[in-house]
C-alpha cells in the first residue's frame, strides 16, 4: 500500500493552519532534542516564527541508551508544549515509546514520531495504525529500506494513511561520525513510495559543524523536508548538544535549505 505501483501520486499531509508535507514544498522542522523548560520553548518558538518555520520537533519521552541520562519531562511537559505551540499557530513533532502512550498523547500532537529504536515495535505501529493523526517512521538504527518500508505498511494498513518516513542515518562501522546518514536512502525511497521523505542530519551525522552540509545534500538529493536539533544555547542542552545547531547556525541553514530547493 506504500508502493508508487499502488498509488502513483504524491501524498501530500495537510496538518491545517497551511502547514502541508509533501510534494510542492519545503517541510522544515527544528527543535531541540529534549523539551526542558516553558523559558526554552518560547526562545525556540520565537525563532522558528522569526524563520517562517512552523513545526516544532522536541522529545518529552525520551529514549535513552543510559537510564541515568535525562529522560524528559513526560506528559505535563507535552501539554505545555502543545498549549504554548497552539498560542504560536505552530505545529508539534513529538515521540512516542509506547502503546498506552498513543492515547494519552494524542491530542497533544501533530505528528507523532517513532523513533529508530522502535521503527519494529510492531505493536506501537499497529496501535498507530488506529489514529487519524500523522506518524512520522524513523528507519531503524540497523535498518534496511525495506524494514522501513515494512514498517510503514503496518500504520497504512491499519487505516492510517497520514505517513511520512525519516531517513536519520544508520550504524555502519564507521566511527568518525555517530551514525552514517544513508541518502542514497532518499532516491531509493522517493521512488519506491508515495509517502513524504524527510532526512535528519541531525541524528545522521551527529556532528554539529557538518549539520547543515547534510541538510543540504538532503534537499538536493530530493527529500521533501528536513528535521534537525535547535536549541538557545546546544553546550547546554539536556541531550544531544553536540548535534544541536544554536539559533544564528539555523537561521543560516533555513535561508540556504530554501535556496538549495528553489534549485531542484
Ligand atoms: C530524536 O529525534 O531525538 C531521536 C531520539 O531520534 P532517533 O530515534 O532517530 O534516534
Ligand atoms: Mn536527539
Amino acid at each position: 500500500l506504500v508502493s508508487r505501483k499502488w498509488r502513483v501520486r504524491p501524498t501530500v499531509l495537510d496538518l491545517g493552519d497551511g502547514v502541508r508535507i509533501g510534494e510542492g514544498s519545503l517541510t522544515l522542522a527544528a527543535g531541540p532534542c529534549s523539551i526542558e523548560s516553558e523559558k526554552q520553548m518560547e526562545l525556540i518558538m520565537q525563532h522558528l516564527l522569526d524563520n517562517n518555520v512552523r513545526i516544532m520537533r522536541g522529545g518529552v519521552f525520551k529514549p535513552r541508551s543510559s537510564p541515568y541520562a535525562f529522560r524528559g519531562l513526560g506528559m505535563e511537559g507535552l501539554k505545555d508544549f502543545h498549549r504554548m505551540a497552539r498560542e504560536r499557530g505552530i505545529k508539534i513533532v513529538t515521540e512516542v515509546m509506547q502503546v498506552s502512550q498513543v492515547e494519552e498523547m494524542h491530542d497533544y500532537v501533530d505528528v507523532f514520531q517513532v523513533g529508530a529504536r522502535n521503527t519494529q515495535n510492531f505493536n506501537l505501529l499497529d496501535a498507530l495504525g488506529g489514529v487519524d493523526k500523522p506518524v512520522m517512521i524513523k528507519r531503524g538504527i540497523s535498518g534496511t529500506i525495506e524494514e522501513l518500508l515494512s514498517s510503514a505498511e503496518y500504520v497504512f494498513s491499519g487505516g492510517n494513511e497520514k505517513l511520512i518516513l525519516c531517513e536519520r542515518g544508520i550504524r555502519t562501522f564507521e566511527t568518525a561520525s555517530r551514525n552514517t546518514l544513508d541518502l542514497n536512502a532518499v532516491p531509493i525511497l522517493k521512488e519506491k513510495t508515495h509517502l513524504p521523505v524527510i532526512v535528519d542530519p541531525s541524528h545522521g551525522i551527529g556532528i554539529r559543524e557538518y549539520v547543515p552540509t547534510m541538510a543540504l545534500a538532503g534537499v538536493m538529493a530530493g527529500a521533501d523536508g528536513i528535521i534537525y536539533e535547535a536549541h538557545e544555547t546546544p553546550e547546554q542542552a539536556a541531550s544531544d548538544g553536540a548535534q544541536t545547531l544554536n539559533f544564528q547556525e539555523s537561521a543560516r541553514l533555513i535561508r540556504n535549505l530554501r535556496k538549495v530547493y528553489a534549485l531542484r
